[in-house]
């Protein structure tokens, strides 16, 4: 099948190229030139294991082609993904100018071709981005107000994670399709069918019904977060262990495992928007989602506790002093660094006067242009800490884990770890002799 894929980010870039993978014709367009051109050269202008190897095979075969040309993308395609950004804008709603913007030259393009066959159905455009309910609709008016031609409308959230994306769109849990025509339905079933050969199901509903399930996914999953990191914090209050009660209530087959992990709050470029969307939502239908307020609420005091840890701890005097921070990206195997909580705390830093050195495996050069001032970045994680006060954790990469702590203590000038991945124990560093924060567990000086 041809496909056209609209916004080569994240989402359209994997998108894109897993599609190409499985025999389709997939033409990938993005405004910004400079992109296009390093991944018309095999390079992924974004850090996702896998894909620069997928991306090199697809562009030799010759079925992935990039362009920044909208006549080239849009002449007849069977399929248009929409894959551009739905970033807040001021008020906290999805901001939908990039995907109406789209729309708009789906109908130019669409007006400018040849006459069509009577009975010949027209492209499907499929609205991939995380969008309001009843944005199809709005898409769908702003493409026909510049064209009569037909084109049928779906809805189909894409749900893959980041640092995990192509193994998400190979097996996903289950592809959701909205739609209002039996064929397009059809149609997408028919190519999705490579990746969920193992039984996961393609769930075909209602356009509305599709565009809410990825907020209402979204907003679970933000809220899960939000709920451990409450616990977590009045486990800090009452000197529990937020390890021990996560395992008694996890225990509970009811509640699982997953996604209660306590630490910096959510951040990324889908839920801390995305829950904003959903409380805009409920305002604009005068149907307030109070628990979503309170999740987002939740989620921006964590970082505000993490850091008040660190001003206590030095007594309000962290000026002079310099800071390590390992981790930059949201979290790890990624080098997104939209809404990190790392940005919050190294900002903090920098405005009191310290310094920091900082070390992410791949995220340094996004991390760069994030953040100005006396920041530097070590090609390690050792590196970061020559001289250091304290070592601040703010991403949970593997190699962490298990580092030679002798060693951190001779590199560093300090003996404080702010932890705010809980990713050591605390007889570990009780042996160690560092003094030790975390969180939902008390702090432990040494
Ligand atoms: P992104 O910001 O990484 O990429 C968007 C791309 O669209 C950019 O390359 C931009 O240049 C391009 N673009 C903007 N306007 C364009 C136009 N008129 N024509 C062509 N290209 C244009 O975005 P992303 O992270 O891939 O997210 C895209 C959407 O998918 C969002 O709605 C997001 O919420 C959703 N989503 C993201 C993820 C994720 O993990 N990043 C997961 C699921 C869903």
């Amino acid at each position: 099948m041809q496909l056209t894929i609209v916004g080569t980010g994240y989402v359209g870039l994997v998108s894109g190229t897993c599609f190409a993978d499985t025999g389709n014709d997939v033409v990938c367009l993005d405004i910004d030139e400079g992109k296009i051109e390093r991944m018309r050269r095999g390079e992924s202008p974004i850090y996702e294991p896998g894909l620069d190897d997928l991306l090199e095979r697809n562009l030799a075969a010759g079925r992935l082609t990039f362009t920044s040309d909208r006549e080239q993308a849009y002449s007849n395609p069977d399929f248009i993904f929409i894959c551009v950004g739905t970033p807040s804008d001021e008020m906290g709603r999805a901001d939908l100018k990039y995907v109406l913007a789209v729309a708009a030259d789906i109908g130019t393009a669409l007006e400018a071709q040849g006459p069509v066959e009577p009975g010949t159905p027209g492209p499907i455009v499929v609205v991939k981005s995380t969008v309001p309910v009843g944005t199809n609709d709005k898409v769908r008016a702003a493409i026909s107000s510049h064209t009569s031609k037909p084109f049928s409308m779906a809805s189909n959230p894409e749900f893959l994670k980041e640092g995990a994306a192509i193994h998400d769109f190979y097996k996903p849990d289950r592809v959701v399709v909205g739609c209002d025509e039996e064929r397009t339905g059809s149609q997408l079933r028919r190519l999705y069918e490579p990746y969920v050969r193992q039984g996961n199901p393609i769930l075909v509903m209602d356009i509305r019904s599709a565009e809410m399930v990825k907020y209402a996914s979204n907003a679970m999953l933000a809220t899960k977060i939000s709920f451990i990191n409450e616990i977590a914090s009045l486990c800090e209050a009452f000197g529990a262990e937020i390890g021990m009660v996560r395992k008694g209530m996890c225990s509970d087959k009811r509640i699982g495992n997953q996604f209660l992990y306590p630490g910096l709050g959510y951040g990324g470029s889908c839920f801390p928007k995305d829950v904003l969307a959903c409380i805009s939502m409920g305002e604009e239908s005068d149907t307030p989602a109070r628990l979503l307020e309170a999740v987002h609420l939740v989620n921006q005091k964590q970082r505000i506790r993490f850091i008040g840890k660190i001003d206590e701890h030095f007594s309000g005097e962290v000026a002079g002093l310099k800071f390590a921070i390992w981790g930059l990206a949201f979290k790890p195997r990624t080098d997104d660094m939209r809404e990190a909580p790392s940005l919050d705390i190294i900002r903090w830093l920098l405005e009191r006067g310290a310094s920091v050195c900082a070390f992410d495996p791949v995220a340094r050069e996004r991390a760069a242009e994030c953040v100005q001032g006396d920041i530097t970045f070590a090609d390690n994680d050792f590196d970061a800490l020559d001289g250091a006060a304290a070592l601040v954790i703010c991403t949970e990469w593997p190699e962490f884990r298990r580092p030679d702590f002798d060693e951190m203590r001779r590199r560093m000038a300090g003996n404080v770890i702010f932890d705010g991945r809980n990713i050591y124990s605390l007889p570990l560093m009780r042996e160690h002799g560092f003094s030790y924060y975390s969180v939902g567990r008390r702090p432990q000086l040494s």
